[in-house]
């Protein structure tokens, strides 16, 4: 594990967890939650670590607008931004312990920034980045680009595996939130290191 970033987190106020596995890091996860409704926003890892079915298994209330129908998806990111916890990835984690998102629709960076006041996020150690320019460069070349083709969107990274900073309806960059420190909505804020890869 990285002990700077570790430290830098923990003088930010965040709460941090090691987890040297993905399963490790969903049973952390699920014993946070205990039984509060969840939202979740867009999210591999999450989906990687089976999440959403342990938690519907054992009957917490779960919203997470990639399970819903078409019809449904919006109501669903609402219902998910009103639970009691809000649970995603980061899309990099700055050794200097700031949290970088970039977001398309909205839904996940509202979440974390004005939603419910336990964030949980679960980060594998890929997203890990010496600085801004380091987390921009990865998010735009290993996360939007596979994302598209994931979301069958027409972006131009989706074609090429570049970032073209496009102007297109599809585009998924529409706004880059630098998380500094907990907001003063959250009463929790966790942040999960996984010394695994996970999500993209
Ligand atoms: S700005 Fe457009 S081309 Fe660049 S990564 Fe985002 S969606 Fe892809």
């Amino acid at each position: 594990m990285n002990k700077t970033l570790i430290q830098n987190l923990k003088g930010r106020n965040f709460h941090v967890h090691e987890a040297e596995t993905a399963a490790q890091a969903s049973q952390i996860a699920l014993a946070l939650i205990a039984e509060r409704s969840v939202g979740i926003g867009g999210s591999k890892t999450v989906k990687q670590l089976g999440l959403y079915d342990a938690l519907t298994a054992r009957g917490n209330e779960v919203h997470w607008h990639w399970m819903a129908d078409a019809s449904e998806k919006q109501k669903e990111r609402d219902l998910a931004i009103g639970c009691e916890v809000y649970m995603a990835s980061a899309n990099a984690l700055l050794e200097d312990g700031r949290i970088v998102e970039i977001d398309g629709t909205g839904n996940r960076v509202a979440g974390l920034l004005y939603g419910p006041p336990c964030v949980i996020l679960i980060v594998g150690k890929q997203k890990i980045c010496s600085d801004l320019d380091h987390a921009i460069m990865r998010i735009k070349h290993d996360t939007c680009p596979e994302n598209a083709r994931r979301l069958g969107m027409k972006t131009p990274c989706a074609a090429t595996g570049e970032c073209h900073d496009c102007r297109t309806s599809a585009r998924m960059c529409n706004a880059t939130v630098i998380i500094e420190y907990p907001l003063r909505i959250h009463k929790e804020f966790h942040v999960i290191l996984v010394d695994e890869e996970l999500g993209l």
